[in-house]
């Protein structure tokens, strides 16, 4: 493929950095455009890493998967008393998103990565398509590849009738150094993927790699997710409002939240969670929620442009895939270019492989949702529970 053909990548986190050094390694010259004024430093917290994540670390620059991220050969479920209700042998990665966004990054340059380019919306003809930033600039390519993101608004142009739905439940989020929890709680969550329910919410908890990326037991963080209902008037819009009336969605960042609901979830979490993990809640200094969404779309193509990552698909996190899902779409891109010389004809042949995953994925998530946060009866490490991106196996 000649490296005149351009590609034009909205959205530089972990998506469409992948993207973009798979579509680079084709031969095409790729651009990526980020909103942020600045490289994305320290955003985020703790991710499952799957296979279909990792891929380009592991097949194209040679790291040990061990380097970049902390693992694990237990899944635990503990009782309210502390003692383990369930155990299974599951060997699992984790990271932290900025982890693998500082290696994607380093690896992709920075000559081409673009900060602080807002993309508001794009035309296309037969041949090339323009898309057009908010501070008034634009720039033209054969291939746009949407990776903004839950909020995409290359999908509100594309597919104006696909709308999130709240799932009527939001993630408590943080993280705390090993060193920082009382030492009986840090060798307690550290070996395995701690998991405690009760009515109407679980919490599951695992070790990350520190923010130096140290992975060495003793020096890494401990990382919580407890989702949690609100319901979706008041309640929600209540929690996602900062101090000076501001509305986040879908994340609201660490610091943002008010004092009243973070005391309240501290006690919460003193009253119904094993003291380990409610250890691992309340020692962590800012925590963050993130509101879960579900979306579904049903078309990823058209003609030169694409939705990849989660400006497609919005899915619950149970099965920690997302990030696998947005690398999934981008190794297919990549196969369907190299296969055919037309760039709307390879989006074509690359559509309906991913949609299934999207839809796969989106289906059991909403019912691991349903049975944990609705119905009380995700209690046991069921196969449908295992972190993968696809139904056949990890
Ligand atoms: C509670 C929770 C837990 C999760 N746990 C896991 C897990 O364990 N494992 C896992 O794999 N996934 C997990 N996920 C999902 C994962 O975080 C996402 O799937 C993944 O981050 C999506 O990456 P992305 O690059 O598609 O989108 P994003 O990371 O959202 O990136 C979008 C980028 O586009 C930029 N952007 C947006 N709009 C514009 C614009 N108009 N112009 C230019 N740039 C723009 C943004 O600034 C951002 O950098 C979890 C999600 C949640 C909510």
């Amino acid at each position: 493929m000649p490296s005149t053909t351009r590609v034009a990548i909205v959205g530089g986190s972990l998506a469409g950095l992948t993207v973009g050094l798979l579509l680079r390694d084709l031969g095409y010259a790729v651009t990526v455009y980020e909103r942020s004024a600045h490289k994305l430093e320290q955003r985020g917290a703790g991710l499952g890493f799957l296979p279909d994540a990792a891929r380009y670390l592991v097949e194209r620059c040679g790291v040990d998967i061990d380097d970049v991220s902390t693992s694990t050969d237990t899944i635990r479920y503990l009782n309210r008393d502390g003692t383990v209700a369930h155990e299974r042998q599951v060997r699992y990665h984790y990271t932290s998103w900025f982890t693998v966004y500082g290696r994607l990054l380093e690896e992709f340059g920075s000559d081409h990565y673009r900060v602080g380019m807002e993309a508001v919306g794009f035309d296309q003809t037969d041949d090339t398509v323009r898309i057009d930033f908010a501070d008034g600039t634009s720039t033209d390519a054969e291939l746009l590849v949407c990776a903004d993101g839950v909020n995409s608004v290359f999908r509100r142009q594309l597919l104006p009738e696909a709308e999130r739905r709240y799932s009527g439940y939001v993630a408590w989020r943080g993280m705390v150094p090993e060193e920082a929890l009382p030492r009986v709680t840090a060798a307690a969550l550290g070996d395995a993927i701690t998991y405690a329910f009760y009515a109407n919410s679980h919490i599951l908890v695992y070790p990350i790699p520190a923010p130096d990326g140290s992975v060495v037991p003793g020096h890494r963080l401990i990382n919580t997710v407890w989702y949690r209902n609100y319901d979706e008037g008041g309640d929600l819009a209540e929690l996602m409002t900062d101090d000076r009336g501001v509305r986040h969605d879908p994340t609201l960042p660490p610091g943002a939240a008010r004092a009243v609901h973070v005391e309240e979830m501290r006690a919460h979490a003193r009253a119904r969670l094993p003291k380990v993990v409610a250890d691992a809640v309340t020692y962590c200094d800012d925590p963050f929620v993130q509101a879960v969404y579900d979306l579904e779309v049903d078309r990823m193509a058209f003609g030169r442009v694409c939705l990849l990552g989660d400006a497609a698909f919005i899915m619950r996190p149970h099965a920690a895939a997302g990030t696998a899902k947005a690398g999934a779409d981008a190794w297919a891109l990549a196969d369907a270019l190299a296969a055919s010389p037309s760039i709307p004809e390879a989006l074509r042949a690359w559509e309906p492989g991913q949609l299934k995953i999207g839809r796969d994925l989106t289906a059991r998530t909403q019912r691991l949702g349903r049975a944990s946060q609705v119905e009380g009866t995700w209690n046991t490490p069921t196969d449908d529970s295992l972190f993968r991106l696809r139904d056949e196996g990890p």
